[in-house]
């Protein structure tokens, strides 16, 4: 039986996008393999969001031109955001790879397939199986609006992802459902900015009430989402968020920067004293919540006083999670064209440590918190003879038992705390 091999890195609509296309394969009879030499067709799910990121992807790309001249009939489709609108152009760079995909474009992956005599199907569902590692996992990833209409000026998802194209609610509720019937007791809705959920749809449906919907289905226990837009979130999503109960207590909203310049230069369309209300009155509507950010640091132009700016603000907010990147300029972005890459990669390091070292000390002190209380954990596998899983909050825990536990509710005592996980002990279960 013929067997695939998909390599995923970047964000986690990736990783769900992974899933449907495994889920194609399984319908054409395909069987997963465990590596790249194990396999007759290999996916690349690639991103560039950073230069690191499009230098593992080149790296992966020569290593595979080896392989495919030691096997030339090994199939090689490559999708993501590496794939830009010039095909032609990637196609005469790398020759040995068989077929490009724009991300999500599964009916130019099902057309090539039948090209190819292999018969792939779409399927809605993202989880389909019923074998292997995924079918016991109890959470899944189901992106919501594909896209991005928001050109900050570093980022170059927009460019290949394209414009904002919102899934029916009809149709996630129909998903979400079935993946319940299945076994799965948290989803987590995925966008670019899911704030903007549902304006291009008729109707006009917002997450709001995607999440309202979604509560009403028995037996799923968690819905999360990810990633907000500081400029479009809503009080009435906020609202929902605090009255909703199986919506849990946590919050992806990106800042990237401390200083209104910066802000303005990378067309965030906030401003810091923005950003602080927000935040005030998500803490006053979810006093649990739990927030994780992301900073770029080194943009062009960042001079010491409003880098400082940005190290203020985390000092400030106290952020559970920090995200820190150095800027690198992506091709073909605003900021490429505009600025020049001007602040050496030295100071850039230096900043994102000092970041770094800042946001160690706060999230060992929040966490820290934590110690001797009971958390709810919904439990995703096992690590090294050690059970773990989630809190409401996004907090990954460790903990020791001989019991079964996978994909259960546990109720963990906390008994010790650092500042990227927590470990303890199990009470009962929920
Ligand atoms: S909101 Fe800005 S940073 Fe986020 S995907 Fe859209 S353009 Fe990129």
């Amino acid at each position: 039986m013929a067997r695939y091999f998909i390599w995923t890195i970047g964000c986690q609509m990736n990783k769900a996008e992974s899933q449907q296309i495994a889920g194609c394969l399984d319908s054409a009879g395909y069987q997963a393999a465990t590596s790249f030499s194990d396999a007759d067709l290999v996916v690349l799910n690639t991103c560039v969001v950073r230069q690191s990121a499009e230098n593992k992807v080149l790296g992966t790309l020569s290593l595979l031109k080896g392989l495919k001249t030691k096997h030339p009939d090994l199939q090689i489709l490559v999708t993501g955001c590496f794939v830009n609108s010039d095909a032609k152009e990637l196609k005469n760079r790398f020759p040995h790879v068989d077929l490009l995909f724009k991300p999500g474009d599964y009916p130019e992956l099902i057309a090539w397939g039948h090209k190819q005599g292999i018969p792939i199907e779409q399927r809605l569902l993202r989880y389909p199986r019923n074998d292997g590692w995924m079918a016991s996992l109890p959470c899944a990833f189901i992106p919501i609006i594909q896209g991005c209409d928001n050109f900050c000026s570093y980022c170059i998802v927009p460019y290949r992802r394209g414009r904002e194209v919102s899934r029916p609610l009809e149709e996630i509720v129909c998903e979400v459902e079935e993946l319940v019937r299945r076994g799965i007791k948290e989803v987590a809705l995925l966008g670019q900015n899911v704030d903007s959920y549902g304006h291009d749809l008729p109707g006009r449906s917002d997450l709001a009430d995607l999440l309202n919907e979604l509560s009403s289905i028995d037996d799923l226990v968690r819905i999360r989402f990810l990633t907000n837009h500081p400029k479009d979130i809503s009080l009435k999503l906020i609202e929902a968020m605090a009255s909703l109960d199986k919506v849990c207590e946590h919050l992806e909203l990106p800042v990237q920067s401390g200083d209104n310049d910066i802000l303005k230069a990378m067309r965030r369309g906030y401003t810091v004293e923005q950003y602080r209300e927000l935040v005030h009155t998500i803490r006053h509507k979810i006093p649990q919540i739990s927030l994780s950010t992301d900073i770029i640091v080194g943009f062009p132009g960042e001079t010491e006083e409003q880098f400082e700016r940005s190290l203020s603000l985390v000092q400030e907010v106290r952020f559970d999670v920090v995200h820190i990147a150095a800027y690198s300029p992506r091709s073909g972005t605003i900021a490429w064209r505009e600025y020049q890459d001007d602040i050496p990669a030295d100071m850039k390091k230096e900043r994102l440590n000092k970041i770094e070292e800042l946001q160690t000390a706060i999230a060992s002190e929040i966490n820290s918190q934590l110690q001797g209380k009971e958390v709810e954990v919904l439990v995703e596998g096992r690590k090294k003879g050690r059970w773990f899983g989630r809190t409401r909050s996004n907090k990954l825990v460790f903990f020791e038992d001989a019991g079964e536990w996978q994909g259960q509710l546990a109720r963990i005592q906390i008994a010790k705390t650092s500042p990227w996980s927590l470990g303890g002990q199990v009470k009962n279960k929920y």
